[in-house]
């Protein structure tokens, strides 16, 4: 039944946040989401969004806290190297986002 919800053309996934803290291996407390509808829990890095309660385009869904936290621990070991590699295309990226920005920038 919830999948039929969920499926609809018309509607769209309108999810039920629920702010959760999980509590690392280390003792490290973070906060991530558990949504009441599709009762997934989302990564907080992946889908920032989630703790203001938008509507995700793409994330990292578990149906778990256990395999959100494997998640999370990889995140972490990953987060220098990836930074680093990330550094170049970031700067592309900003080049053409910032054109776009300018343009709005008219608004008051
Ligand atoms: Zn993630």
């Amino acid at each position: 039944m919830i999948n039929n919800t969920i499926m609809s053309s018309t509607t769209r996934w309108v999810p039920k946040w629920t702010i959760i803290s999980i509590e690392l291996e280390d003792g490290k407390k973070i906060e991530a989401c558990y949504d009441e509808i599709t009762k997934l829990y989302a990564c907080p890095y992946c889908t920032p969004i989630c703790k203001k309660g938008g509507i995700p385009e793409q994330g990292s869904y578990f149906f778990n806290k256990e395999d959100l936290k494997e998640h999370i621990k990889a995140h972490s070991f990953n987060y220098w190297i990836k930074s680093k590699k990330e550094e170049e295309e970031e700067e592309e990226e900003e080049k053409i986002k910032g054109t776009e920005e300018e343009e709005e920038e008219g608004e008051e």
